[in-house]
């Protein structure tokens, strides 16, 4: 079986879900399993329906109007008028399924509540998108992610459960047909719906090709394909034609976006080809992410990651950071939610780069200053090059004025600078 992924802006409006039906029957209807995300910039949207209810628990969300409205529209523009009836009926049906779950909900947890209410631009993109290859006399199966992919309770972020997941797909899933599934959600060991951390879908995507023994799996992205450097950032960029599986794993550590960290290791370990293509140019030959060389072209990779804090220590007697501090730092990181991206150390000094993901600086500094002398730099911006050459690391340097840190191994360079500028 193949595995294709189609994100969120491959599907934001009617003309983008005629074009995922065009790539799939090109590619060949049967043997597909098609993982879909919420349709545009609908898990936004969700995540704001979310907020209004922590709010304002008895009132109705208001943003659910504007869910609906756009879902509809969609379908609007998709069916014929006749055809609409189901599809319109549908939507409201599970928007009408989530406002009585809200009603009802005793829970206080923000991350329970999030996944239960998130995951429905999954399930409603899919609805649709499942509905049109119907009206489209095309054979196809809609299927439950998360009667697939089974977790644990870690809401938000929850965690595989491997074994449960392939004894689930292994039941729900035969070779030869044509399955629509969702991205991102799945569900705990109480059926309860859990998420796998934004961006999760193409993650989805690697489970079931791990479980089902793809052939392949095949992102379908608004890029060329993986290119050297985000496009918003710098500019040229380039078309990285082939990554191996340990490089992807490597720019993903570093933060480059295209995919996402964990959905590199389960194909990795099945050695299933990851092709990223773009879905407005179905033919190109986009990436591959497979074995053997790093990458082709052989060219430098720029990474960039933007508010990080840069932590500098010192010893208040001039004395050595030793194992022991070293040790005592870390702990504080991890109780702290700091992940830490980079660390230097002399003799007497420790920087250490970190992100400030939940708003905790503040609790760590305190609890440093107890040991030593601190000094913060925010929104400090932390660049990577793998693969570096001099024209490389002139590009970054003849922008950047302030830089604060550098480090380098055989492959890869760091420069954490201050107010980052654009190339
Ligand atoms: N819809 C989810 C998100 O936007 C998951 C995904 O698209 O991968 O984060
Ligand atoms: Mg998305």
């Amino acid at each position: 079986m193949k595995v294709f992924k189609f994100g969120g802006a491959s599907v934001k409006d009617a003309k983008g879900v005629r074009n995922l039906v065009e790539i799939v029957k090109d590619n060949g209807l049967q043997n597909t399993l098609i993982v879909v995300s919420a349709m545009g910039k609908m898990t936004n949207a969700f995540e704001e329906v979310v907020a209004q209810y922590m709010i304002a628990p008895k009132k109705t969300p208001e943003k659910l109007l504007d869910i609906a409205a756009y879902h509809l529209e969609i379908i609007e523009q998709l069916f014929e008028p006749q055809a609409q009836i189901g599809a319109k009926e549908q939507v409201s049906a599970w928007l009408e399924d989530l406002k009585i779950f809200l009603k009802r909900n005793k829970s206080p947890k923000q991350s329970f509540v999030y996944d239960q209410v998130v995951s429905h631009g999954e399930l409603l993109s899919t609805q649709i998108i499942q509905q049109y290859f119907q009206e489209q006399g095309l054979k196809s199966q809609w299927v439950d992610a998360r009667d697939c992919v089974k977790t644990d309770a870690y809401y938000r972020d929850a965690n595989l459960d491997w074994e449960a997941t392939k004894q689930a797909i292994d039941t729900q899933i035969k070779k030869g047909g044509t399955y629509i599934t969702q991205g991102f959600i799945g569900s705990d060991a109480n059926n309860n719906t859990t998420t796998l951390g934004r961006e999760g879908s193409d993650y989805t995507a690697a489970i079931f090709a791990y479980a089902l023994q793809a052939t392949s799996v095949t992102i379908w992205k608004d890029v060329p394909g993986v290119l050297n450097a985000d496009p918003r950032i710098f500019n040229p960029t380039q078309l990285l034609l082939h990554i191996s599986y340990r490089e992807a794993i490597e720019l993903a550590y570093y933060g480059a976006s295209v995919i996402h960290p964990k959905t590199i290791q389960p194909l990795q370990r099945k050695e299933i080809p990851l092709f990223v293509k773009p879905f407005n140019d179905p033919k190109q030959k986009g990436t591959v992410i497979t074995k053997g060389h790093p990458i082709v072209p052989q060219i430098p990779c720029f990474i960039v990651k933007q508010e990080q804090v840069l932590i500098e220590l010192a010893s208040r007697d001039f004395s050595f950071i030793i194992e022991e501090n070293i040790s005592e730092i870390f702990q504080l990181m991890h109780q702290y939610q700091m992940k830490v991206e980079l660390i230097q150390n002399s003799a007497i000094s420790f920087s250490v780069c970190v992100s400030n993901k939940y708003g905790r600086l503040e609790g760590l500094v305190n609890a440093l200053q107890a040991k030593f002398n601190v000094e913060v730099v925010v929104g400090v911006a932390l660049y990577t090059i793998r693969h570096f050459n001099q024209t490389a690391i002139d590009r970054i340097k003849n922008n950047e004025k302030k830089i604060l840190l550098e480090q380098r191994t055989q492959e890869t360079i760091q420069f954490v600078v201050a107010s980052p500028a654009v190339d």
